[in-house]
């Protein structure tokens, strides 16, 4: 059995308030817990967006009520909200900015938008950015001219990791993470790695996630360049099965459950290492995100555990995986979250309400 600390996922979009059909603090909770994740970073974008007190309080307030593992909950950038929200930086897991297209009062049309909130968010409290490609590029800049951290979401492009590399070789404070999904899915196929299969009747709406999965060079790069990224992040992002086969399927992975079994893979095939595991799943985002120490936690896995991943085992609401049928090694058997064992043999057992707001 090993003994690992509990994991801390940094990207996690929990659906509530406004979606719960798809998720909820509780049910995303349990996900985490089953797949030895202690704490998580809740983005901003739900229905409202959390993008000042009132619906920061809204979030808040259901996680107080429902999560069963520790949390924080990142404010969203709009185009006039950057001086509320660097009044509540330290309620906050910090301020997430969209960058590239999204809707509503995330929405920030131009890089004068951008501007208020690198001068005023507090250089101690972590920026993060949606932002792809060239749009990553402008990103950087920012990062350089205000002289302030920036970290990076879902870096999917090879073109992405090389330009983070050279910026953080010239001093430019970037730190990024990556998601298992564009680390072992390509866009030419969904098991690269050999050791899945293609789900029968797979639908193309359950293909889409934005970053899109990329080109097997593209993987390549990412892999080749491990060393860089400072973090796994699931991005964990449930829609209901209804929904991704539907005409216009949302785009986004459920990523929770299936995260650290296809590390451990990777380790048992030799392609990273634990260290790696504790480094970026627990090390570097409590380092780059300002989170306390969990105190008497830690989580047991069984490494020569060999199993398919199948989404009928999971506790997340959406009912789907883009990993159907995978072959993994290494199950979580037992988290302990501050002295209290959350999770044991398959069954949830902290209560709704045990999660704490770590801010
Ligand atoms: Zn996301």
């Amino acid at each position: 059995m090993l003994k690992l600390p509990g994991l801390i996922d940094p990207h996690v979009h929990v659906r509530e308030p406004g979606q719960t059909h798809k998720e909820d603090w509780d049910t995303v909770t349990q996900a985490a817990l089953a797949g030895g994740v202690t704490m998580v970073l809740a983005m901003p974008n739900t229905k409202p967006p959390i993008f000042d007190e009132a619906t920061l309080n809204l979030a808040l307030t259901s996680a107080k009520q429902k999560a069963r593992c520790d949390y924080a909950q990142f404010l969203g950038a709009g185009p006039d909200n950057a001086d509320k929200v660097a009044a509540l930086a330290d309620k906050a897991a910090g301020l997430k900015m969209y960058l590239d297209s999204t809707f509503g009062e995330l929405r920030l049309d131009d890089m004068t938008l951008w501007m208020p909130h690198f001068a005023n968010f507090p250089k101690s409290a972590p920026i993060v950015l949606h932002s792809e490609s060239r749009t990553m590029a402008a990103g950087i800049l920012f990062a350089a001219i205000y002289d302030r951290p920036v970290h990076i979401a879902h870096v999917s492009l090879k073109e992405e990791i090389l330009l983070i590399k050279a910026a953080k070789e010239k001093g430019i404070k970037v730190t990024c993470e990556v998601c298992p999904h564009h680390l072992f899915l390509t866009a030419e196929s969904p098991s690269p790695s050999g050791r899945g299969a293609r789900g029968e009747g797979e639908s193309s709406g359950r293909r889409e996630v934005r970053p899109r999965l990329a080109t097997k060079e593209d993987v390549e790069a990412l892999w080749q360049n491990l060393d860089v990224f400072d973090c796994f992040a699931t991005d964990h992002a449930p829609h209901t099965l209804e929904e991704k086969d539907s005409e216009n399927p949302p785009p986004g992975f459920p990523g929770l459950e299936t995260l650290l079994p296809l590390l451990l893979t990777a380790v048992d095939d030799g392609r990273l290492t634990i260290d790696d595991v504790i480094q970026k799943s627990v090390v570097n985002p409590r380092k780059i995100f300002n989170l306390p120490e969990q105190p008497e936690t830690w989580i047991e896995v069984d490494e020569t555990a060999e199993y398919e991943i199948k989404a009928a085992n999971q506790f997340t609401r959406c009912g789907w995986t883009p990993f159907e049928g995978w072959k993994v090694k290494g199950k979580v058997r037992k988290v302990v979250l501050r002295g209290k064992t959350a999770f044991e043999d398959g069954k949830i057992l902290a209560e709704q309400g045990y999660g704490m707001n770590v801010r």
